[in-house]
């Protein structure tokens, strides 16, 4: 609760019921949130606290990364040990394999691994950026995700009742040149393989948004949430476009609301008006041993940890539920104040709706 909640609160008495009971209800500690993008392979108390805490009831682990069978693996290990030990709070995603995708077989041992994490609990699959952007036919060229390979991939997820969750291209400023105004700059100059300017050899960001389009079209019965909303973050607008023309598209915000803090609140605002039953809320915190680590380990880290991860929440919270001047990220910027019932579907009723299973 808010100071000035607090202060309405303890002043209002029994007269001011509904008013109490409305700045309860927008309470960032109490209000029901679904994580439905995180990367956690490590089962960390901390977590589990900061769940209790800020009433997170639920989060998505979404898998990444089939470029080779080790990677893969782990994390499958990791997403699927949590869910099995955490039932109540903890769901996985599934991928499918791209390191063998040229080899004789590929689809039919695709589905085999498809449905062998279908029985261990997987209630979605993924489709990483690798996917245009590194995966290669035998002619060495950029496979993309509505070549025809994976068309019996897709019908078998679909026909299994998944979803599919697709992360696909980067923001449009991965292909411009390095620029401190862009949200990402920090990730570029430590992710050079993720920056594309100056690289005639690799597909162009409309190539990839065009064919990712082209598969959600050909599938009108698959359910498609376009991660990153759809990699369109920088324009509100060209996800509205989208949105508008597909139906079965769905959208989740992960990592991506600094630059809707960098568009115009009012256009915002509107937008999540207009699609309150499309857009799901998700951070894309990653908890991980294994390359860059995440994990605390001492009390000041374990400490330190549940602060910068609360702090994450709490920035995107006031984003979207204050009115007026806020602060996401270091970022001054202006409120949503979407209305509560907007709010409810963004952060949990539609998650629970569109990816069965949360
Ligand atoms: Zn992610």
């Amino acid at each position: 609760m808010t100071p000035a909640a607090k202060i309405l609160y303890l002043v209002a008495g029994a007269a001011l019921v509904g008013a109490r009971l409305q700045a309860a209800d927008r309470d960032f500690e109490t209000f029901p949130k679904i994580d439905i993008h995180v990367h956690i392979y490590e089962d960390v108390p901390a977590f589990h606290e900061i769940m209790e805490e800020i009433n997170i009831i639920k989060v998505l682990n979404v898998s990444v990364r089939a470029m080779t069978a080790d990677v893969f693996e782990y994390r499958k290990v990791g997403a699927r040990q949590l869910a099995h030990d955490h039932p109540g709070g903890f769901s996985w995603a599934s991928t499918f394999p791209l390191w063998n995708i040229n080899e004789p077989g590929y689809v039919g041992k695709t589905i085999n691994v498809l449905d062998e994490s279908f029985a261990d609990g997987a209630i979605a699959v993924k489709v990483w950026k690798d996917v245009g952007l590194e995966v290669k036919n035998e002619h060495g060229d950029h496979i993309h995700f509505d070549d025809a390979k994976f068309d019996p991939i897709v019908e078998h997820i679909v026909a299994n009742g998944r979803p599919v969750l697709g992360h696909l291209a980067e923001p449009i400023h991965a292909w411009r040149p390095l620029d401190e105004e862009n949200p990402l700059h920090r990730y570029q100059l430590s992710n050079p393989q993720w920056h594309f300017y100056g690289k005639p050899e690799m597909p162009s960001y409309e190539k990839i948004i065009a064919a990712r389009d082209a598969r959600v079209a050909r599938h009108p019965e698959m359910t498609f949430v376009a991660f990153h909303l759809g990699s369109m973050s920088h324009d509100v607008g060209m996800v509205d476009s989208r949105l508008a023309i597909y139906p079965n598209m769905h959208a989740g915000v992960a990592g991506r609301v600094k630059f809707l803090t960098r568009q115009s609140s009012e256009k915002v605002r509107a937008f999540f008006i207009k699609h309150q039953d499309r857009l799901m809320y998700g951070t894309d915190l990653t908890i991980e041993t294994w390359g860059s680590r995440t994990v605390p380990v001492t009390p000041e880290e374990n400490a330190e940890f549940k602060e910068s991860l609360k702090k994450r929440y709490r920035d995107d919270w006031d984003y979207f539920v204050s009115e007026g001047d806020v602060d996401h990220d270091g970022f001054a910027t202006q409120g949503l104040n979407l209305p509560t019932e907007v709010l409810e579907k963004f952060y949990y009723k539609n998650a629970q709706r569109i990816i069965p299973g949360l």
